[in-house]
């Protein structure tokens, strides 16, 4: 059974039944044939569904963040942010997917050769409930402009939010069949990679997840993208603006409660002014006004499940137990929901938890450097590279170091975000492959050389 569930309260919202192996079946058969008549279209005549997606989620913007809300706990401010982003990338494609796809001329021997890009299929997007709708479009509207189909096996908490995704690509008129959810548990979905008619998988969640999916598309020749997780490091230089470091510090560790991939996870911070940053960070943490998701004052809402609490919490004890010292929060509250506060650890080091592993939720790890030497390496001393921030008041010497640090993303006094027009991922086990951005339209095309004697 696939629950609904409330994690700011506990109570069961809707129940689904997943579908069976035939009902799946009719879904991919569809999908197929709807697919094959989708890519003949011009990518001109593709995308104005992008267009009609973005209208759709505007007009229904209210109704799509408060089920954001309900299902994950999402504060809802976010949540009609994480609406619009969408829309706005759907426009970003409607507007850029012709010119990032057209045919690329190459002089050659041949009378007129070029490069052209063709959509590879059906593309299998299983995807995570931190940003039910953010991952789900960042995915497709690219993956329709280009003339794939596109089937989202969604995370089972979110199953209103991954039909609503559904129905919203199906109102802008999308041909049936093109883009589809199927509620279905996820011992089903090594079937649906081998299956013929699948031709890709992109997959967004935890490192161990990726690798199983990874494997299951690698035997079957498969083409995947996998964004996975990250313990992003914030890295605090002892000539930066320090208050204002703290401020966007806490911004890029609470947001959605901690859980994103791409929250900084680690505070790296030169020794000469630790001090004044963890005193800013701390006090601004404390003040983040918790609780109600539903109510647009709160900054951080419950977490989305309450193994994903129990999870942290051993993380925020085993690094208290191996020394790092806590300077706010860290205790789980009493009452129903996944309630879990912001915490703050101080003196973290390689070999705690908190350095070690990435933590999923509302809680920092600060970690005190004698030098920008010792910040750049212990920046890097992750198993993951998803993106790192840089805070420095010589610019010279940050785009050096943007070219040091291990990861898909550096920002340069902000903090990481992701942006339609920039490409988006990781290295190392943050996994491989880009999103958004021109390089993200291009993973799941065919790049064909076509060659005229
Ligand atoms: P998972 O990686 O387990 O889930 C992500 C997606 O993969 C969901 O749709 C899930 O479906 C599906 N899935 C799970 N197991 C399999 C499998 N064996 N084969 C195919 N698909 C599978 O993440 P969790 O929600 O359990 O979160 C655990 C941790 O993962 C977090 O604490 C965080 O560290 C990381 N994470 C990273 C995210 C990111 O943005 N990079 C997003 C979410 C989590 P189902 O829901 O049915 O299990």
């Amino acid at each position: 059974m696939i629950l609904s569930t409330d994690p700011a309260t506990g109570t069961e919202l809707a129940r689904y039944s997943p579908q069976s192996p035939q009902e799946v079946d009719g879904v991919l058969d569809a999908a197929a044939e709807a697919q094959a008549a989708w890519r003949r279209r011009d990518i001109t005549e593709r995308t104005p569904l992008l267009r009609e997606m973005a209208r759709v989620l505007r007009e229904g913007r209210d109704t799509y963040a408060a089920l954001i809300t309900a299902e994950m706990g999402k504060p809802i401010t976010e949540a009609r942010a994480e609406i619009d982003k969408c829309a706005l990338t759907c426009e970003y494609y409607a507007e850029h997917a012709p010119e990032q796809l057209a045919d690329r001329p190459v002089a050659s021997d041949a009378a007129e050769s070029a490069v052209v890009y063709d959509p590879l299929g059906v593309v299998l997007a299983v995807m995570p409930w931190n940003y039910p709708f953010w991952q789900f479009f960042r995915f497709a509207a690219p993956a329709l402009a280009a003339g794939n189909g596109a089937l989202l096996k969604h995370a089972n908490n979110v199953p209103q939010c991954a039909l609503a995704v559904e129905e919203v690509v199906r109102a802008a008129g999308a041909p049936e069949g093109l883009c589809r959810t199927l509620l279905i548990e996820v011992d089903q979905v090594a079937g649906l990679i081998a299956d013929p008619r699948v031709a890709a998988v992109t997959l967004t969640g935890s490192t161990e997840v990726g690798a199983i999916v990874a494997a299951q598309a690698a035997a079957v020749l498969k083409k995947q993208v996998l964004e996975l997780g990250g313990s992003d490091p914030f890295v605090v230089l002892a000539d930066a603006d320090v208050e204002a470091a703290a401020a966007t510090a806490v911004r890029a560790r609470y947001t959605n409660a901690g859980q994103s991939c791409v929250n900084a996870k680690r505070f790296i911070v030169e020794e000469a002014v630790a001090d004044r940053f963890v005193a800013a960070f701390t006090a601004a943490a404390a003040a983040l006004r918790t609780g109600d998701p539903t109510d647009p004052e709160t900054a951080i809402g419950p977490m989305a499940r309450a193994n994903l609490r129990d999870t942290l919490h051993d993380q925020v004890r085993r690094s208290v137990d191996a020394g790092a010292v806590l300077a706010l929060g860290g205790e789980v509250p009493d009452g129903p929901g996944c309630h879990y506060p912001p915490t703050v650890l101080d003196h973290v080091r390689p070999g705690m938890a908190a350095f070690d592993e990435e933590t999923f939720g509302p809680v920092a790890a600060i970690t005190r450097v004698a030098d920008a030497d010792e910040a750049i390496a212990l920046a890097n001393r992750t198993e993951y590279g998803l993106g790192a921030a840089l805070w420095t008041g010589d610019l010279d010497r940050a785009r050096r170091l943007t070219r040091v640090l291990d990861a898909g993303a550096v920002f340069v006094n902000g903090m990481v975000a992701s942006d339609p027009r920039l490409p988006f991922g990781g290295i190392k086990r943050s996994g491989y492959g880009r999103e958004l951005g021109a390089e993200g339209i291009r993973e799941f095309v065919n790049t064909k050389t076509v060659w005229i004697g």
